[in-house]
């Protein structure tokens, strides 16, 4: 048998893998419960492939991206990675949350796929299906191989996540800065602790993610804040708005970016029995939002928010990224330096986070962002 460096940690229960749907697509090396993790399964994977270009034109099509975990003990209730975990035969709600897979070997194969290339790849995403700083990263240390073979191969990458573990990898993402463009973000969307801790019940305070802001920028490093997804009837007053914004820039934030709730079938279900349970006085309200296959908040909706928002963003000096001074558009780095087969520079998709829109990634198209 082959050791793996992974083969020295401790384990409490050792079971053989039999996950059907989950044997299909990769080489199941073990699950693994430990007491640290409680009520969490990890599916050890031997990956074949970790570069994912996304399919087709919209939503992130053409993206580039990384994900080392499946599932995500992060378990906020508005995920829109949910049905996902369906392609493993496991359960979009609490399967999501508690069967986590881990690609053990994800670092090597990303750093075989970059040195096989021949065309370099633009800039790669982080954190857009499951979060990559979620829990497990604590006990698999998968990144810090991922930042440094994306660093040596010259990749530009972009890292969103709710994780205050980031910070554990600032020195790394401070140096592989030095070699390519890196892109972070925290998703801060609650501000109300009690609320924030019913519905990302996985998560790193909002207090410890802020703390984690500051942090990024005590490393010499942008860091937007995702205020995503605004929550119809329960975050989007203007008092939380107005205070969301200003622990976000007292934070050092960058920028921030936000968008109103989107419930994407698989994912709906699970929110609407939570909803049901914490606050049933506004399930009539949402059905008639998010009705049928809906998915997204009623223009209306979003146009209402639109108008009471973006002016707090404004005032906040909280606009996206910051600004070309030949154009006066606002860019990222990471994106900054991409070109087209014809060598024109080009936004090529959106390259964004797990609660973003179409809606609103089209609209980031013309901020030439990551973020
Ligand atoms: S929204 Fe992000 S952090 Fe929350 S469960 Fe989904 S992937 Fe994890």
């Amino acid at each position: 048998m082959v050791r793996m460096r992974w083969d020295a940690q401790a384990v409490d229960a050792e079971e053989p893998a039999a996950l059907s749907g989950l044997a299909r697509l990769h080489d199941v090396v073990r699950s693994v419960r430990t007491p640290e993790f409680a009520g969490i399964t990890f599916h050890e994977v031997l990956a074949k492939t970790a570069l994912n270009r996304v399919p087709g034109q919209g939503f992130m099509g053409g993206a580039w991206t990384i994900n080392p975990y499946r599932g995500c003990s992060h378990a906020c209730v508005y995920c829109f990675a949910r049905r996902t975990h369906e392609y493993l035969e496991l359960d979009a709600g609490a399967d999501f949350d508690s069967e986590i897979i881990v690609k053990v070997n994800v670092a090597e194969v990303v750093a075989r796929e970059l040195a096989r290339r021949r065309e370099p790849i633009p800039a790669v995403a982080l954190g857009t299906n499951t979060d990559p700083y979620q829990r497990a990263e604590g006990r698999y240390r998968l990144m810090p191989g991922v930042v440094a073979a994306l660093a040596q191969h010259g990749t530009p990458f972009s890292i969103l996540t709710k994780g205050s573990l980031l910070r554990r990898d600032l020195p790394l993402l401070a140096e592989a800065a030095r070699h390519t463009a890196v892109d972070l973000a925290m998703s801060i969307a609650v501000y109300d602790d009690e609320l924030q801790q019913s519905i990302e019940p996985g998560t790193p305070s909002t207090s410890a993610r802020l703390a984690t802001v500051t942090a990024v920028r005590d490393a010499g490093l942008d860091c937007s804040v995702f205020l995503m997804p605004i929550l119809p009837y329960l975050t989007d007053t203007r008092a939380h708005l107005d205070e969301a914004l200003r622990r976000a820039k007292q934070a050092g934030a960058t920028s921030v970016l936000y968008t109103a709730l989107h419930l994407r079938p698989g994912t709906k279900e699970w929110f609407m029995m939570w909803l049901a349970r914490e606050h049933p006085e506004l399930v009539e309200r949402y059905r008639s939002m998010y009705y049928g296959t809906n998915s997204y908040a009623p223009a209306g909706y979003r146009t209402w928010l639109a108008a009471k928002i973006r002016p707090l963003i404004r005032a906040h000096g909280l606009e996206r990224g910051r600004e070309d001074p030949v154009t006066g558009g606002v860019r990222s780095r990471a994106l900054g330096g991409l070109r087209d087969a014809d060598g024109e520079r080009r936004m090529l998709a959106p390259v964004l986070a797990e609660e973003l829109p179409p809606s609103a990634a089209a609209a980031a198209i013309g901020g030439q962002t990551l973020f």
